[in-house]
């Protein structure tokens, strides 16, 4: 299944179709895209009997973020060896987690830069779609609602602040710093939800490119690990992590500039196209 967030009222992917949940259902789920995660498993059922999807469309115009008001929105820092590697910080041990407040989470909509020391992370996200406590790795998939793609939006000089690691949390959650979108694809419609394509382009050019097999802590570990220590609810987020290629990596430094355009693409998930807004002031 494929389901989008247009104007605020959740629509699936039929075929070549995008249908109206909430009126294909006569009222029974939906229209707010947070209802069905709420009774995820009846969805599913009903979703069974219906047309399925076919090949990954373009994004619906007016998309915006499929799960708009996540109660928790968890972050795992450096899980990626190679992004680790030229952040210039050692391996963890274990989950490096943080949060990403849930008010930057947005869809594919414009980025008003804050500052001049703005860096993308594109990242594979997970929707949870039931309760999760004490969930065991092996039976963490059916946990997940579905995935889709986002951006860890960081401004460096907010996160680095007053110590190497004391900031994540803030400075990876102002306003728009969490792009998401524009699809939650249910894990059965990829081939092998483990091991996903994931990139992302900068003005046309790639500057992120790995796969998810890669990550270090795996998306089953990640949520067997989160709910050892505190539940998981329908519709929270984990962004797993970038891979190498951020713009604070590289000699010298890239940062977002105004009018930028950051394409993000997850195999399977379609593309997340973050613009940058123009900067105003200067008329660029
Ligand atoms: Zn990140």
């Amino acid at each position: 299944m494929r389901l989008a967030n247009v104007a605020g009222r959740l629509v699936s992917q039929e075929g070549a179709d995008l249908v109206d949940v909430a009126t294909a259902s006569d009222g029974r789920f939906g229209p707010d895209p947070h209802d069905v995660l709420e009774h995820w498993s009846a969805f599913r059922a009903w979703a069974a009997l219906r047309p399925p999807a076919g090949a990954a469309p373009p994004t619906p115009a007016g998309a915006g973020p499929p799960v708009p008001r996540p109660v928790q929105v968890f972050g795992i820092g450096l899980n990626y060896a190679d992004h680790a590697g030229e952040s210039g910080m050692a391996l963890p041990s274990r989950p490096m987690v943080f949060p990403k407040f849930a008010s930057c989470v947005t869809g594919p909509e414009l980025l008003v830069l804050p500052s001049q020391t703005v860096d993308w992370e594109v990242e594979l996200v997970v929707v949870i779609g039931r309760t999760a406590r004490h969930v065991a790795a092996t039976d963490a998939w059916s946990y997940v609602a579905g995935l889709t793609i986002g951006q860890d939006i960081s401004d460096r000089e907010v996160q680095f602040a007053g110590g190497a690691s004391s900031q994540f949390g803030l400075g990876k959650s102002l306003p728009g710093f969490g792009p998401t979108g524009p699809w939650l694809v249910t894990p059965d419609e990829l081939s092998d939800p483990d091991d996903l394509e994931i990139g992302c382009s900068l003005n046309g050019s790639q500057v992120q490119h790995s796969r998810t097999r890669h990550l270090i802590f795996t998306v089953p570990a990640l949520i067997a690990h989160l709910s050892q220590h505190l539940p998981l609810r329908p519709g929270d987020l984990i962004f797993t992590g970038t891979p190498a290629g951020v713009g604070f990596g590289r000699d010298p430094a890239v940062y977002l500039r105004p009018g930028d355009e950051l394409v993000s693409t997850i195999e399977g998930l379609g593309s997340l196209v973050t613009r940058v807004a123009p900067d105003l002031r200067s008329g660029s």
